[in-house]
């Protein structure tokens, strides 16, 4: 008897297991971080292997803390980081170099010179995205151009590319499976998300052998198994956080959109079964869907400072010693005071796209004090967030009631009364904080016959929910002072 479903969440800092029951309590919960590696300023990367041997770790000791057999587990779904990049000897199994991790910046110039050769519109239409250094392409690019025998060894079909997803399911069977998922593989800048093929075009261009590239599948099917204690387990559904957490929050239908408010903001808004091409500078990737649906896609758009601001707040200003504590100052001003912060610590993206601003406070006066900029910080992820929204807004054409919210700042009830309020919809925070996680087990549910599909989302645990509580003059004005601000940070480059 299958009494639990076990998801995987691999994210940047830290390899989580999660087993689920059928009401989707969670039975046992592990979480072990691995480290970071900077080997220049911009760069970023992981040892592949620790990334398999902290989620391995993680997985077991989650199923023994938990007490259950894993013949009770009917199978395991995978969400991980996406875009970044591992890449390995077919052979030996070994990777040729580091996990080149989404954030890092080394091939920026090479996606300049894309831009400027006139590649982008043709990048866009093929693959959703646009041409930058935080997609896979360009990164699986600068291994075989700059380890030594790999761009050789890729020629001869000795090395395999995978995201995180693909190179977790590759070693959990042992080297029999070399797959990826569709939501994955819309993050690589490589795959055609409308024929739904790796493009020819862009692996030539790229010089990127498409005998390295996984086979791509669905999000929600059986791809092998592995051997857990003695039991053969299915894994049976991978999807790339965001989208995950688009799932695993119910955002199944055309319109429906979530936010993570996590150190960035994600915001996903499912658009069905056409992609939408955005005109306001968000990218169009593939969401997950059950198994057996046709392919369901989404717009996307990301604020790269989200509760990184209240980081800021609390480690190089010191002024809350929690991130939470952010909350009660901000609640004892009945307003902002006209101070705002933009906080462009790293340039300002959707829908603005200006990498060089940097952020900036306005509106001191001599009675600003600590409550004012702890605020101001708040408020700026709200508005940040209702920018992108503005842009969901214009690029879908269509009314946005409501919202879902997830992510550790999401716990935040100062912050999600703002964001109703900025952008006058319904908040919609679920009583259980593990999207991502859900979301993985869901798809791993809905393929082995855990879950039924018609049943899954028609009960929600118990909500909180925010309404907006201002009137349209007072968020005109609000609107107006963040719109100042924004211009003060980007100068001449504001339109
Ligand atoms: P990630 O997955 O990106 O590491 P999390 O979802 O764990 O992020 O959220 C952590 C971020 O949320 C941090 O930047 C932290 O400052 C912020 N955060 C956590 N709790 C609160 C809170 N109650 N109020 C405001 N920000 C918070």
């Amino acid at each position: 008897m299958k009494k639990y479903i076990l998801a995987l969440d691999e994210g940047t800092t830290s390899a989580r297991s999660i087993l689920f029951d059928k009401e989707m309590n969670i039975v046992s919960m592990t979480q072990q971080e691995f480290p970071q590696i900077y080997p220049r300023p911009g760069w970023v990367e992981q040892d592949p292997m620790r990334i398999y041997a902290t989620q391995y770790a993680s997985l077991t000791e989650c199923i023994a803390k938990s007490g259950v057999s894993p013949d009770e587990i009917a199978g395991i779904g995978i969400t991980n980081q996406r875009e970044t990049v591992i890449v390995w000897d077919k052979n030996t199994g070994k990777p040729v170099y580091n996990a080149i991790v989404w954030q890092c910046r080394r091939t920026s110039e090479l996606c300049e010179k894309l831009k400027s050769d006139g590649y982008s519109d043709f990048i866009a239409e093929t693959t959703g995205l646009r041409p930058d250094a935080y997609f896979s392409a360009t990164k699986i690019k600068w291994i075989l151009d700059n380890v030594p025998g790999a761009a050789a060894k890729a020629e001869k079909g000795e090395l395999l590319f995978g995201t995180v997803d693909t190179w977790l399911l590759w070693k959990l069977t042992e080297g029999k499976v070399h797959i990826t998922d569709r939501t994955n593989a819309s993050r690589t800048m490589l795959y055609n998300i409308k024929e739904l093929r790796w493009d020819e075009r862009l692996c030539k261009m790229l010089g990127i052998p498409m005998s390295m590239l996984p086979e791509v599948r669905s999000s929600s099917e059986i791809y092998g198994s592995m051997n857990l204690m003695g039991s053969c387990v299915p894994i049976c559904g991978i999807a790339g956080d965001q989208q995950a957490a688009l799932f695993g929050q119910g955002c199944v239908n055309s319109g429906d959109m979530k936010i993570t408010y996590g150190t960035g903001c994600f915001l996903l808004s499912n658009t069905g079964n056409t992609p939408v091409y955005s005109n306001h500078g968000l990218v169009t990737t593939i969401a997950a869907t059950a198994c057996g649906e046709k392919v369901e896609y989404a717009l996307e758009g990301s604020v790269f400072t989200g509760g990184a601001v209240i980081q800021w707040l609390r480690d190089e200003m010191g002024l809350i010693q929690e991130s939470s504590d952010s909350e009660y100052f901000a609640a004892k001003l009945s307003d902002n005071g006209g101070v705002y912060i933009v906080p462009a610590f790293s340039g300002l993206g959707a829908p603005y796209w200006d990498m060089h601003c940097r952020g900036v406070i306005t509106g001191l006066t001599r009675g600003t004090g600590r409550n004012y900029i702890i605020r101001a910080a708040l408020e700026s992820v709200a508005f940040r967030s209702n920018d992108v929204i503005d842009a969901i807004r214009a690029d879908s054409m269509s009314r946005i009631n409501s919202i879902k919210v997830d992510g550790g700042a999401s716990m935040n009830n100062f912050l999600m009364q703002f964001q109703s309020d900025i952008s006058d919809l319904r908040v919609i925070r679920p009583g259980q904080n593990e999207a991502t996680a859900a979301g993985a087990a869901y798809l791993a549910g809905l393929s082995s016959g855990f879950f039924d599909k018609n049943e899954l989302f028609k009960e929600q645990s118990a909500c909180t929910v925010f309404e907006p509580s201002i009137d349209q003059e007072k968020r005109n004005s609000l609107l107006c002072g963040w719109k100042n601000a924004v211009r003060s940070c980007m100068g001449g480059n504001y339109e």
